[in-house]
């Protein structure tokens, strides 16, 4: 089986993370996976800074993790794709798919509210997974729920609890929402406990990745990285 991380975290990218994208990856090449998806907090709110500089220069920042991924990458044998993590209040969506270049050029997502704004990232080709919907946290208000607006739930993330994995499930059974998983890994080989998609076959890039999720082909899986 091929297996691949879908949810990973980088500093300083992602200011929660502890590991570099280096780092990083050479844990997933050491653990046998055949590519990652690089999904660090995406910079919601990056076009109410006031100059275009400004908000080219958040934009590069924020891809600036996934370039050094992609080099390292190629290095070491590891396909890297991209994804990004979007954000309403703790109510968290990954977006795959789309290429840096489609994120530089279509700054306008980023005003839309988000049941708009996941309607015209799928309209331009993204898939899109809501992230641990059942995730219960002191800075999160209450939870939110688009089952109309995604192709797939997180029923396994590795850092939340079976309790609220387990509500993710029943929530995707009963809206016919296919099933994902993912680490959610923000500190590499110091992960616990990991969770993922893998296929029979190799997957070549973002859009075969799609391509495979919505013919079925891909699996979840769950690993335990702790040490004896
Ligand atoms: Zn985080
Ligand atoms: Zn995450």
């Amino acid at each position: 089986m091929y297996k691949y991380e879908t949810h990973m975290h980088t500093f300083p990218v992602s200011g929660c993370a502890k590991v570099s994208a280096e780092e990083a990856l050479d844990f997933y090449a050491k653990a046998g996976y055949d590519g990652v998806f690089l999904t660090n907090h995406f910079p919601d709110g990056f076009s109410n800074n006031e100059s275009v500089e400004e908000q080219t220069k958040a934009l590069e920042f924020y891809f600036s993790d996934y370039e050094k991924a992609k080099a390292k990458g190629k290095e070491i044998g590891l396909k890297v794709f991209l994804g990004i993590e979007t954000s309403l209040g703790g109510t968290d969506f990954l977006v795959y798919g789309l290429s840096k270049e489609w994120f530089m050029s279509h700054r306008e997502f980023d005003r839309m509210k988000m049941s708009e704004k996941l309607l015209f990232l799928r309209e331009n080709g993204a898939y899109i997974v809501q992230a641990h919907p059942f995730r219960e946290a002191g800075y999160i208000d209450h939870l939110r729920l688009f089952p109309r607006h995604v192709d797939a739930v997180e029923v396994i993330n590795a850092c939340r609890t079976d309790f609220e994995n387990q509500m993710a499930q029943i929530y995707a059974e009963n809206y016919a929402l296919p099933c994902f998983a993912g680490s959610d890994n923000h500190t590499g080989k110091e992960r616990p406990t990991l969770a993922g998609m893998c296929a029979k076959r190799p997957i070549a890039d973002e859009a075969d990745f799609i391509r495979a999720m919505r013919a079925g082909e891909l699996e979840m899986f769950t690993a335990d990285n702790r040490k004896e």
